[in-house]
């Protein structure tokens, strides 16, 4: 099984795409079709995102799972430390580590229930990311990844605190970090700088959602952290009433922020798919990074 971190460095750009655990029947039928039409695209790596509660985190772990054992794919798993004490996350650990999941994105999470609410550490559990870092670094041999914001993380005294502590996780052992979605790219490139400025040079991955509806585009800002650009709304708004032209518009935003992303050297765009895969194939097909087209250009060139 490969090691996410060999995949995004792997020399021409690449993909790698985002699902959440299935709630139902229905929803994991979905999720595989998504994967399986992404399959053949070759994404470096796909994630499965760890949620609050027991149930969520079972169809997590399976879904990783099968996704090791069943596909071609490489996965990376989520895990959060929300209320978790340390022997439970060795266990989850072991269970990853017994599926044949070699990556793990090291996250705190949030408080259950209200993300804006007081973290209450679990008493025999962890307080921040960087201490899952060393605790799954420690259990064997994972390829470690932790999340990053380009605007800050909204609990952060500060931009700069914030960076301080990004470079902290990954110095305890993570091998690249993943940024939360954004919409302009000066704010992934100042985050880049910075963690560069601090001596610390592991690939960043810019997190990119095409913006497919208007239901979308309003969870964005919260998502992202930051308000939605006047000149994205803009283009926007004014097709809400036409779902197949707002459709295409989104797909141009994305395509037009990863073009930008390229330029500027990211080694692998993290799609967050919403488990559909039409909408990201889309983008990936605009920028020529299926294989089929990359072999094409290679032949070209
Ligand atoms: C790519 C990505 C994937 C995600 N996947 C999931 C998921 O699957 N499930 C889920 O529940 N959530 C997920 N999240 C959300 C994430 O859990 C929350 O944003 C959470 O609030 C922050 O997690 P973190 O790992 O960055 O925390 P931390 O790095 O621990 O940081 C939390 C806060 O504490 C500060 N801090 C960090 N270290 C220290 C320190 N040593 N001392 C003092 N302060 C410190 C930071 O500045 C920040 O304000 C994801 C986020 C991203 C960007």
């Amino acid at each position: 099984m490969s090691a996410v971190v060999e995949r995004i460095g792997a020399g021409s750009t690449g993909f790698s795409v985002e699902f959440f655990p299935p709630r139902d029947d229905e929803e994991e039928r979905v999720l595989w079709r998504a994967i399986r039409e992404l399959e053949p695209c070759d994404p470096a790596f796909v994630s499965v995102t760890y949620g609050a509660g027991g149930s969520s985190r079972d169809r997590t772990i399976r879904t990783t799972g099968r996704i090791a054992q069943e596909t071609t794919l490489t996965p990376m798993a989520h895990l959060t430390a929300v209320e978790h004490s340390v022997a439970e996350l060795r266990n989850v650990i072991g269970w990853y580590a017994a599926s044949g999941v070699r990556n793990v994105l090291a996250i705190r999470g949030d408080p259950p229930g209200d993300p804006n609410g007081e973290w209450i550490t679990h008493p025999e559990g962890l307080t921040y990311a960087e201490e899952l870092v060393r605790l799954v670094r420690e259990l064997g041999d994972f390829c470690v990844g932790v999340a990053a914001f380009p605007h800050g993380h909204p609990r952060a005294v500060d931009f700069e605190t914030d960076v301080e502590f990004l470079v902290r996780k990954i110095r305890a052992g993570a091998s690249f970090a993943v940024a939360q979605l954004f919409l302009r790219p000066e704010y992934f490139l100042r985050l880049r700088d910075r963690m560069a400025a601090r001596g610390c040079d592991v690939p960043l991955l810019p997190g990119v959602m095409p913006i497919t509806t208007p239901r979308v585009l309003g969870k964005f800002g919260e998502l992202a952290g930051a308000p939605i650009p006047r000149a994205v709304a803009d283009r926007l708004e004014p097709l809400a009433g036409d779902a197949r032209a707002f459709r295409a518009e989104g797909v141009l935003i994305a395509t037009e922020l990863c073009e930008r992303l390229i330029a500027e050297g990211v080694p692998t765009l993290h799609f967050y798919t919403l488990n559909r895969s039409k909408a990201t194939r889309q983008v990936v097909e605009n920028l020529g990074l299926l294989p089929a087209q990359s072999a094409a250009s290679r032949e070209r060139a």
